[in-house]
Parts: structure tokens; sequence; C-alpha cells
């Protein structure tokens, strides 16, 4: 369902016909992006042969994830949102870690959720800056062909002279998911909210974005109240 996800994301960009084999290569820089596995061009052949089958079930599979009915501690609806305010207003102290683990989960979590959406997780992700190869550092564009002394900008970098490249949850926000990982055991929940902290073109806010949050929340309160 990923190499279907890439094949449709080609198709929606509409840039090549998707006999091209550009096309496969961009959904391959996608999935490789994406820490996934690139396509043959057999299973390209396949998607293509095979496309109204696979869209079908690709349909099914969205439908039957209903994201809109998962609640948002947000807006103030979330599933356990009145136990939520409680513990936060009762037990979470008004500053550092609280020492009951129960308590800790809903503080780290609401940290999550507090810096996605009020910062865009601006505090939660690193960058690393790489040496911009077309210019190799000196954000100039062609400089020996250049004799009126008038530099452009490299077109690559905008003139930094450095591109972003790698991208990893900071510190802080790695400390916090990992206790809410063991708190919770939502491996995959966690390693969703993990990809969303770390997509280059951050947060979205979708409703399926804010979902991952929310249901990783849920599972919170589910343990801290005992459910
Ligand atoms: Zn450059």
């Amino acid at each position: 369902m990923i190499n279907f996800e890439a094949y449709k994301a080609v198709q929606t960009l509409g840039w090549y016909n998707m006999y091209d084999p550009k096309a496969l290569r961009a959904a391959n820089d996608a999935l490789i992006e994406h820490g996934e596995v690139p396509m043959r061009s057999e299973d390209w052949a396949f998607i293509m042969k095979n496309y109204s089958d696979i869209k079908k079930q690709y349909d099914k599979i969205n439908e039957s994830t209903d994201y809109k009915s998962v609640g948002d501690y947000w807006d103030g609806n979330g599933k356990y949102q009145e136990a939520y305010d409680k513990i936060w207003k009762e037990q979470v102290p008004p500053k550092g870690e609280s020492e009951i683990i129960w308590v800790e989960a809903v503080r780290c979590m609401g940290r999550l959720i507090y810096e996605y959406l009020n910062n865009g997780n601006c505090n939660a992700t690193e960058v690393s800056q790489d040496l911009c190869e077309v210019c190799g550092g000196s954000g100039y564009k062609d400089e020996e062909d250049n004799e009126d002394g008038d530099f452009e900008d490299c077109y690559n970098c905008d003139g930094y002279g450095s591109v972003s490249g790698d991208r990893w949850v900071s510190e802080y926000y790695s400390d916090l998911l990992n206790k809410v990982r063991n708190f919770t055991k939502e491996y995959r929940l966690v390693r969703e909210v993990e990809k969303i902290i770390c997509s280059p073109d951050r947060c979205s806010f979708s409703t399926k974005e804010r979902a991952m949050y929310n249901m990783l929340c849920d599972a919170v309160m589910r343990k801290a109240i005992g459910l």
C-alpha cells in the first residue's frame, strides 16, 4: 500500500507520463526519503496494470479508519478529556517532572501535543545543515565566469551555502516520546508521531496527523485511569 501511495503521489503531481522511467524514479525518491524500500520496475508495472483493483482496496482501508471520529484533546473534546483535564489540574506539577509514573506520562503527552499544535514542532526537530554541493558553500552561482563582479545567488541553497539534511527528534522531545512509549507500549503510534515531527515539510495539521497524537493520548489516558 505504501507503494501505491507513492504511485498516487506522482500521478497527482502530473509531471510525468506514468510510463516514463522518471515517474518511477520520483516515486522511489519519495519512498527512500520516508525510509521505505524502493520499488522495482515490476512493482510499478503491476500497479499500472491493476490500478483500479488496488485503488478499491486502498479506499476501503482508508475508509475503515475514520480519523474524524477520534476526539481531539487540543479542541477540548478528547475521548477522556475530563480525566485528562483533571490530572493536569490536580496532579501535574507546575514545573518539572512528576514522580508518579502515570502522571508523568500524561504530562509528557500534553507537552508533545502543545509543541505540535502551538509551535508546529519547531523545538522538537533538529536538522543537520550540509554544505551545498552546487556552489561548494560559497552561496554564489558560477563565481569564476562572472566578470562584472555582481554575483548571483546559488539556485540550490538560495545563497546560504548550506542545505537542510537529516532530521531527527531533539533530545528533550525524544525523552518525552520514550516515556510515552515505555508507558503505553504503543510502538506504532509513537513511530507515527516521530514521523510527523521529522517530516521535511513539517506539519500539515491534517485530521489524520492530529488523530495520531490523539490516539496516542487515548492510550496514555486508558492506562492512566486504569481502563
Ligand atoms: Zn549553493
